[in-house]
């Protein structure tokens, strides 16, 4: 296709590329997923692989998740499958539980909402994001409060979030025998999960007393529900009754000429939702694919709107790239677009503005970054202290008294769009507080080694490494091995100036 074809591209028909047209196996397909596929297919269902993972695929990457659309509505999913709970409210997607937290995630074909289903949709997803937040922070202020009361983190939690609220239920669950698949190879039966797994919140059931009824929902045609996606490349079909890929955006155009480019009018698709900004950046800095001229041309009408986005919406984004081993070529396609400031506030602003404190951070993300993709799960406090180090160390030089809670107030007053929950931002900056007392420590040879104890001692140890030495370290504590070549085998404590007398354990003898 010609690279200056106008949007909208529509397509008559769809592009469809048959089975050995096209590199997706089943073998590439989670296995889970395949059996959700195959069932909605026996039943006479249209089941379709969607979304990133038909997009990864083509290009023989490994996808993140796997999402599936039919046209079987959302209560038919639901008797289809007993480990399949209905979430939210409106827009109900079913969510298929398999064993180890998996979910593989079922949508109904949608067409294009009109704008009160828009308003509706994107207030769902807000609620959502913040629900999952909430229960992050819950796991996480808990694990904090474990912590301080015994001394040591708790290390079970080192993934840089905690549990989905759909994932809780599923520890220790047992797996009971599944429904009748007696149209389904046995080797593809999906595995149950107990209906008592399911949470009351999760359900959507029972919400609606004393409420007005809700306006049917706009299902829609497979060719409707790819234009109502994002970006060309994210509306490709895998169709599992043909094994073949089908195109209605031009989608498979943009992906062999690597190319990121929003379906239909930019400026429309991003006022709809500014969140696809961000989608724009990450994907394109992620495949390293260019931006179409319109697509980009509309990133500087519309950045200013993600300020606007729900906080948690935007955490819930800006998380999902500091976990990605993606986030250093990310903060640098957004400091192109001079996005950084819209979601985080002061912070992004000196980000913006100084070249010097962007490219400390750039080198601190590409260390996280190079971490994850050498399959390390550095701890959420660790991220989210490398991204906001170039900012709190000038600050954190100039503080007298208690240094993580000034630091907390001045991230609290740069009024970042991004909410970064409480318990986690508190871990960073404490952690960082620490990083600043070792970094004096390595400049003047006194250092206070009941820090030790500190329960993001192990932490800090490894983001002064790399400060210091610009690598993590391959030890539990990098630091103190940094401190002991350079100031000697045993580490000079400050000298005590004011000793207090001991008190003499026998009494003197009474005077004659
Ligand atoms: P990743 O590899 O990060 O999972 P993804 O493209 O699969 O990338 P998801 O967040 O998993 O991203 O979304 C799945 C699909 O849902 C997308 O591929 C896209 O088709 C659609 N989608 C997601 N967010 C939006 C949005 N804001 N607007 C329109 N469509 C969206
Ligand atoms: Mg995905």
């Amino acid at each position: 296709m010609d690279p200056d074809t106008p949007n909208p591209i529509e397509y008559e028909a769809p592009v469809i590329l048959d089975r050995g047209r096209h590199r997706i196996s089943r073998r590439d397909i989670d296995p889970d997923c395949l059996k959700v596929l195959y069932r909605l297919n026996a039943q006479g269902y249209t089941a379709f692989l969607v979304g990133g993972a038909v997009r990864d695929l083509l290009l023989g990457r490994k996808p993140a998740d796997f999402d599936v659309s039919t046209n079987a509505h959302p209560n038919q999913i639901k008797k289809l499958f007993r480990n399949a709970f209905l979430i939210g409210r409106r827009f109900r997607l079913a969510h298929i539980r398999f064993q180890g937290g998996k979910i593989i995630e079922v949508s109904t074909f949608r067409r294009k909402p009109d704008e009160e289903e828009l308003a509706a949709e994107r207030a769902e997803e807000a609620a959502r994001a913040a629900e999952a937040a909430a229960t992050a922070e819950g796991g996480r202020a808990e694990a904090v409060r474990r912590a301080e009361e015994d001394g040591s983190e708790d290390r079970t939690d080192s993934a840089l979030e905690g549990q989905s609220p759909e994932e809780e239920p599923m520890s220790g669950a047992g797996v009971t025998a599944g429904p009748d698949l007696s149209d389904t190879p046995d080797d593809l039966a999906a595995e149950p999960l107990p209906e008592s797994a399911e949470p009351a919140a999760a359900s959507g059931a029972g919400r609606r007393r004393g409420r007005p009824p809700l306006k049917p929902i706009a299902y829609g045609t497979p060719r409707e529900d790819a234009f109502r996606r994002d970006l060309t490349i994210n509306a490709l079909f895998y169709d599992i009754a043909t094994y073949s890929v089908i195109d209605y955006v031009g989608g498979l155009d943009d992906l062999e000429a690597g190319r990121v480019r929003i379906i239909g009018d930019p400026d429309t698709s991003y006022v709809e939702d500014p969140v696809r900004i961000w989608r724009v950046l990450r994907h394109a800095s992620r495949l390293g694919f260019t931006i179409e001229e319109r697509t980009a041309e509309a990133i500087a009408r519309h950045g200013h709107l993600l300020q606007a986005c729900p906080g948690s919406r935007l955490y819930e984004e800006l998380n999902k790239d500091m976990k990605s081993g993606n986030v250093g070529p990310f903060f640098q396609a957004a400091r192109r677009y001079g996005l950084l400031p819209r979601f985080l506030g002061e912070v992004g602003e000196l980000y913006q503005a100084s070249d010097e404190a962007f490219e400390k951070v750039v080198f601190l993300l590409g260390a996280l970054d190079a971490s994850i993709r050498g399959g390390g799960s550095p701890p959420a406090e660790v991220a989210y202290g490398l991204l906001l180090w170039p900012w709190a160390e000038p600050q954190l030089t100039g503080i007298e008294g208690d240094k993580p809670k000034a630091l907390y107030d001045a991230f609290r007053s740069a009024k970042a769009a991004a909410t970064v929950p409480k318990s986690l931002l508190l871990e960073a900056v404490h952690t960082l507080a620490i990083v600043e007392h070792m970094l004096q420590s390595l400049a003047d040879g006194k250092m206070r080694w009941a820090l030790k104890i500190r329960p993001r001692y192990p932490e800090a140890s490894r983001i002064a490494s790399l400060l210091f030495a610009g690598t993590f370290g391959d030890c539990d504590d990098p630091f103190s091995v940094i401190y002991r070549n350079r100031f000697g085998t045993r580490p000079r404590t400050q000298p005590h100036k004011h000793r207090r007398r001991k008190k003499p354990v026998v009494p003197p003898p009474p005077p004659e």
